[in-house]
């Protein structure tokens, strides 16, 4: 990039305001990420006990990136209810989901609303279920799994963690021990867990996924309308996921966190292996072998030869991407994973960023690339926007990576935004984009190597046919 550019690039907050508040957030609402986590499990009705506007701004959002019909059930308070309390809206919400829907399981996700009012929602569910399971109606009473997900604490990312604990918490009993193998695959796109799950097979492996949002998310096209999805992690797999040998749990930055798979280990679910998302050739390889001593086989022909093919790539395509630098951006997993991609494949990553602020991401990117890079990146949590733009300002990035709240940025810098992770609104295909194993790095590769090749004819003043 020219230097000349630097000093345009940066994006100040505005000085006659004091900064205040998180502006032009970096994140996604923390029920948000606790519905799609309940999205993954069969016969289930995301439920949220808030208001109406919190339910249409996420349905929004999900429907927009999945392209899919998505229902989010709401207790839909209004102002009374601020000062009241929301206990029968939310009862008479789970009873209509009950008799629309017929669902199993209702998973019910707190707002900031009912958490500053201190709506006891577990409760509130307790009394319902007395109210109308007895009388010989237990058997019609679906499971109600209930998270605490106050958006103003946390990102989606949390909610989506603390859903998938709620539902072993509630779910997960005392099991024999099977063969099978825990996956908590963390937010992927639906494309990452029909892959993992390809693998899985591929290896022997039975897997109980939780959760899965392969066809929830990314169903085919039906006759009629189905108000719930066919998909999602079946609930008998959930009771009896305490029996499986191990757990493998993706995460380079849950250290510190009272997680899913933890819960799991307590209840006897075999080793827990925490992993990071396998994403880029060191991570997926780690990932495999991993796959190789629980199989007990060596890694499938098939997958040996993406790699092969993933390896070849990355001769051919070194030219174009050597020296390169990016800004990373997103949720703290998938910027770990993704920093890592970039780092072995000759772009310096020079500004890493996340709305999320576990205190992990440093640590974690510095163990997935002290190696690599001779100048570390700069590594940022909790940041926003306008946070992410004053410190890339001055770093000259040649081309951003995230979702598409960045798009601004990529506009105003006049670089490449490649886009990966959730939300992306503003292209077709967002939830189809792979991102794990070593298929998913070779199509990581080609998307970079392209948006370079595209920059290039495009800056050109007589454009080329052949780069
Ligand atoms: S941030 Fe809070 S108020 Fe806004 S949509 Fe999420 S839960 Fe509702």
């Amino acid at each position: 990039m020219n230097p000349a550019r630097k000093t345009s690039l940066k994006l100040a907050r505005p000085k006659s305001a004091p900064y205040v508040s998180t502006t032009n957030a970096c994140k996604l609402c923390t029920p948000l990420g606790a519905c799609l986590a309940f999205r993954g499990v069969e016969n289930t009705v995301p439920f949220l006990h808030g208001s109406q506007g919190c339910a249409t701004y996420m349905r929004r959002y999900i429907i927009s990136h999945f392209r899919e019909p998505v229902d989010i059930a709401s207790s839909s308070l209004g102002e009374k209810h601020a000062i009241y309390g929301g206990s029968q809206n939310l009862k008479q919400g789970l009873q209509n989901v009950m008799s629309k829907y017929g669902p199993q399981l209702i998973g019910v996700a707190t707002t900031c609303l009912t958490e500053t009012i201190g709506d006891n929602v577990p409760m509130f569910v307790k009394e319902f279920q007395e109210e109308h399971g007895g009388n010989g109606h237990e058997a019609a009473m679906p499971l109600i799994v209930t998270v605490s997900s106050p958006s103003y604490h946390g990102t989606h990312m949390e909610g989506f963690h603390q859903a998938v604990r709620a539902l072993i918490d509630r779910l997960a009993e005392p099991a024999e021990r099977t063969a099978s193998v825990n996956l908590l695959p963390g937010f992927g796109s639906p494309a990452d867990i029909r892959h993992i799950k390809e693998i899985m097979t591929d290896f022997g492996l039975t897997a109980i996924i939780l959760p899965d949002i392969s066809e929830t998310l990314d169903g085919p096209i039906l006759a009629t309308y189905a108000r719930i999805p066919a998909g999602g992690t079946p609930l008998a797999d959930i009771k009896i996921m305490s029996g499986s040998q191990a757990t493998l749990e993706f995460g380079a930055t849950l250290k510190n966190q009272d997680t899913a798979g933890k819960l799991l280990e307590t209840r006897g679910g075999g080793t827990l292996y925490q992993v990071g998302q396998p994403i880029g050739l060191r991570e997926t390889d780690f990932y495999f072998g991993l796959l190789e001593v629980l199989a007990g086989r060596p890694t499938p022909i098939k997958h040996v030869l993406e790699r092969g093919r993933l390896l070849d790539a990355l001769v051919d395509g070194h030219k174009y991407v050597f020296g390169k630098r990016a800004v990373v951006y997103g949720e703290e997993d998938l910027v770990v994973g993704l920093t890592a991609f970039l780092a072995e494949i000759g772009i310096h990553p020079v500004l890493c960023a996340s709305g999320g602020d576990s205190g992990y991401l440093k640590e974690a990117i510095t163990a997935v690339t002290a190696d690599l890079l001779p100048n570390p990146p700069q590594i940022r949590g909790g940041v926003d926007f306008y946070d992410i733009a004053q410190e890339a300002g001055s770093l000259a990035p040649d081309l951003i990576v995230g979702h598409s709240k960045g798009y601004h940025l990529a506009r105003r810098w006049k670089i490449p935004l490649i886009r990966v992770g959730f939300p992306i609104h503003d292209r077709f295909g967002g939830h189809r984009i792979l991102h794990l194993g070593y298929r998913g790095a070779q199509q990581l590769l080609d998307r970079i190597i392209n948006a370079i090749l595209a920059k290039k004819q495009e800056d050109s003043p007589v454009g080329y046919g052949y780069l």
